[in-house]
C-alpha cells in the first residue's frame, strides 16, 4: 500500500476483539482489513483480546473468537495478548500521571452528570463526545494531592486541559490512511476541552479503560498502523494526547467503513443472526462472507 509503510521497520497491525459476544459481519471485515494491510506488505499482524469488562468477558466467547478467526483463514504472528494480563502496566502509567498532576478522582454517577451537564442550559441538549455527556468537571475543582498515594476504587479522570497545557498544544493531529494515501487530520486542542472533556481512565471497578488500555497496549505491541471502524474515529483524538503523555509514537489510523444491516444500522454484539458462527453453520464459506462484506476498504 503506497505510502502506509513506515521508513523503519515493518507495518504491523492489529485485530482487538472484546470477548463479550459472537464475533459478526463487522468483525470479520474489520480483522480482514487489518490482516491484508500487514500481509500485502510483509508486514505482522498480532490478535489482542480487550477484556477490561470483567463482567461482560467470557472465556467461552474468547474461544469462538480464536475459532472465528481460524475458520476465516485469519493467523496471528505472535501469542495474543489479553489486557486482563496487562494491569501493572495500567497501574504504573496512572500512577505516573496521578503524580504529574494530570488525573483526578471523580465519584459522579451518570445520573450526576447528566443533571449537572443539562443545569446551565435548561431544556437544552448538553454536549456529547465520544464517551457521552462531556463531563461537566464538578470533581475538577477538588482539591488534588499528587504526592499522596493515587486512591483506589474510584474512578480516575484525566485533566484535559492540564494535559494539553503540558503537551504546549493547540492543534492536535494524527496521520490517517485511506485508499494508499496519507492525510494528516487535525483539530485545535480547545475542541478537546470542549466536545470530549475529561475522559475516564481509570475506572473504579478496573484500573484502566479502554483510551488508556487501547494506548499503551498498541504501543507495547508496536503496532504501527491501527486499523478499526470508523465509529471510534473520535476516540482516536484522545489516544494522540494519552501517547504523547506518556512518550509512545504516533501510529498510523486507518477507520474503515462499518458494515450495516440491511436497515442501515451498524451491526452490534446484538446481532446474533449475523453472527460469523451463524453464517458457517449454514455452510456458507469464507470467501461467501468476503463477497457479502466486500473486502477491502472500499
Ligand atoms: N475492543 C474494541 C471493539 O471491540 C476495539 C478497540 C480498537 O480497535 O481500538 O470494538
Amino acid at each position: 500500500m503506497a505510502g502506509a509503510r513506515p521508513p523503519n521497520g515493518r507495518l504491523l497491525t492489529r485485530f482487538a476483539p472484546s470477548p463479550t459476544g459472537p464475533l459478526h459481519l463487522g468483525h470479520a471485515y474489520s480483522a480482514w482489513v487489518a490482516h491484508d494491510l500487514a500481509r500485502a506488505n510483509g508486514g505482522r499482524f498480532l490478535l489482542r483480546i480487550e477484556d477490561i469488562d470483567r463482567t461482560r468477558s467470557h472465556p467461552a466467547w474468547e474461544r469462538a473468537i480464536y475459532e472465528d478467526l481460524a475458520w476465516l483463514g485469519i493467523h496471528w504472528d505472535a501469542p495474543p495478548l489479553r489486557q486482563s494480563d496487562r494491569l501493572d502496566a495500567y497501574v504504573d502509567a496512572l500512577r505516573w500521571l496521578w503524580r504529574e498532576g494530570l488525573l483526578y478522582a471523580c465519584s459522579c454517577t451518570r445520573r450526576d452528570i447528566a443533571a449537572a451537564a443539562s443545569a446551565p442550559q435548561e431544556g437544552a441538549e448538553p454536549p456529547r463526545g465520544p464517551d457521552g455527556i462531556v463531563y461537566p468537571g464538578t470533581c475538577r475543582i477538588l482539591p488534588r494531592t499528587p504526592d499522596a498515594p493515587m486512591p483506589e476504587n474510584t474512578a480516575l479522570r484525566l485533566d484535559m486541559r492540564a494535559a494539553l497545557d503540558r503537551l504546549g498544544l493547540s492543534t492536535i493531529r494524527f496521520d490517517e490512511t485511506d485508499q494508499g494515501y496519507i492525510q494528516t487530520r487535525t483539530r485545535p486542542a480547545e475542541d478537546l476541552i470542549d466536545q470530549v472533556g475529561d475522559v475516564v481512565l481509570s475506572r473504579r471497578d478496573f484500573p484502566g479503560s479502554y483510551h488508556l488500555s487501547v494506548v499503551l497496549d498498541d504501543g507495547a505491541q508496536g503496532v504501527t498502523h491501527v486499523v478499526r471502524g470508523a465509529d471510534l474515529r473520535d476516540s482516536t483524538w484522545i489516544h494522540r494526547v494519552l501517547q504523547d503523555l506518556v512518550g509512545l509514537p504516533a501510529p498510523v489510523y486507518l477507520h474503515h467503513r462499518l458494515i450495516r444491516d440491511p436497515e442501515g444500522r451498524r451491526l452490534a454484539k446484538r446481532d446474533d443472526a449475523r453472527a460469523i458462527s451463524a453464517y458457517r453453520d449454514e455452510g456458507l464459506s469464507p470467501g461467501d462472507l468476503r463477497s457479502l462484506v466486500g473486502s477491502s476498504q472500499d
